[in-house]
């Protein structure tokens, strides 16, 4: 922690207890830091002695949910520590929705994995633009958003291979790359699908907590649950949807605690740029021949 950091955590108190109604930072300082003297129960990064941990950042919650980068070259790669979270957003992207996340993210300056529907993205390929543009990480969650179990195995892969291009195809618009991030439909999998995909260097992306944020719940209680399911496992891959005004209103809720409570949001980047030196998977080429 350096001399400044601290005397700037100490102006930031200041500046709250004071009731400052428009702080010269916004990113430093927001109506969360009044919250500052209710935090318990901080969970600290496992690879630091407590000697050397920032506490005046802890104290004032002024902007340091985001955390270290976990570049990943495979599903197995992704190893969290306690107090870590890896925000995920499915689904997307939707007009009038993913733009208000975006600001959200940025507003606690963390970086989230979006696992973009490639219909979804080949509508609003700006939309898909202006998440990798602001430094988020574009995966695929096929192109429709049906159940792969339910298909043959061709189909699946066709499904899945369509969904990439998709994305892929709205990104090179904007000079951008998609990374080979995969998420499946209603985390509906067979051991073929997984196999064949993570041979082809795929990044499949699990979920360790449900936000359940298409549930007609308030934002209060989806923020709530999820903290809950959180707290249980100490660190996890969530799960939500930039598809819903729900979500939208639950994520400054749901933020606001996690920075309370300690945790940092882990940015996920692939190991390689783009896609690992691969090429996207195609329907006539099956990842594993012979099986099909
Ligand atoms: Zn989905």
């Amino acid at each position: 922690m350096s001399l400044s950091r601290f005397v700037m955590g100490l102006v930031i108190a200041g500046l709250a207890l004071a009731g400052c109604a428009k702080p010269p930072n916004p990113h430093a300082i927001s109506a969360r830091a009044t919250n500052a003297a209710l935090i318990t129960n901080s969970i600290l990064p496992a690879s630091q002695p407590i000697t050397q941990q920032p506490m005046p950042e802890r104290i004032f919650a002024s902007g340091n949910l985001g955390g270290r980068t976990l570049a990943v070259a495979s599903t197995a790669d992704i190893v969290l520590r306690p107090g870590e979270v890896i925000l995920t957003f499915d689904d997307g992207p939707r007009p009038g929705k993913t733009p208000q996340i975006l600001a959200t993210l940025n507003d606690f300056g963390v970086k989230a994995t979006f696992l973009m529907l490639g219909a979804a993205a080949q509508v609003h390929p700006g939309l898909a633009q202006q998440v990798a543009a602001s430094g988020h990480t574009v995966g695929s969650h096929t192109f429709d958003h049906v159940d792969l179990s339910k298909l043959s195995r061709q189909a699946a892969l066709d499904e899945i291979a369509r969904g990439e291009r998709a994305v892929q195809l709205a990104l090179a618009g904007g000079g951008q790359n998609l990374s080979p991030f995969f998420r499946f439909p209603y985390l509906s999998q067979t051991g073929f699908l997984r196999t064949n995909l993570m041979q082809g260097s795929m990044v499949i992306l699990d979920v360790n907590i449900d936000s359940k944020d298409y549930y007609k719940d308030t934002p209060e209680v989806v923020a709530a649950r999820t903290m809950e399911r959180l707290e249980a496992r100490g660190s996890g891959i969530i799960l939500f949807h930039d598809i819903h005004q729900r979500t939208v209103e639950t994520l400054p809720l749901f933020l606001a605690q996690l920075e309370e409570r300690g945790y940092s949001v882990v940015r996920l980047v692939p190991k390689d740029s783009s896609i690992f030196g691969r090429d996207l998977i195609t329907a006539d080429a099956p990842l594993l021949r012979g099986t099909l």
